[in-house]
């Protein structure tokens, strides 16, 4: 079965539909000031900043920390999955 991910937050979901009606804690907005979002690139076994080029095993680790090149500032954003 397919996985679907959201791009602020890491978490799993097995279909779109219920990744999209969910709040995440994560959004760029302010926590629970949206919906997930999907992650549109392909399941890696490494996952790459797009603003800083770090690498993580996971989405779920790669969007919990924050970036020292984020486009509003140093740390003032978390990291960002390339596709
Ligand atoms: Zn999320
Ligand atoms: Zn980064």
């Amino acid at each position: 079965m397919a996985k679907f991910y959201c791009k602020y937050c890491g978490q799993e979901f097995g279909n779109v539909r219920t990744l999209t009606s969910a709040y995440c804690i994560r959004h760029p907005d302010g926590p629970n000031k949206g919906k997930h979002t999907l992650y549109e690139g392909s399941e890696k076994s490494k996952y790459t900043c797009k603003f800083c080029g770090q690498q993580f095993n996971n989405l779920r680790s790669l969007t919990s920390a924050y970036c020292l090149r984020h486009p509003d500032g140093a740390n003032k954003g978390r990291h960002s999955p390339a596709l």
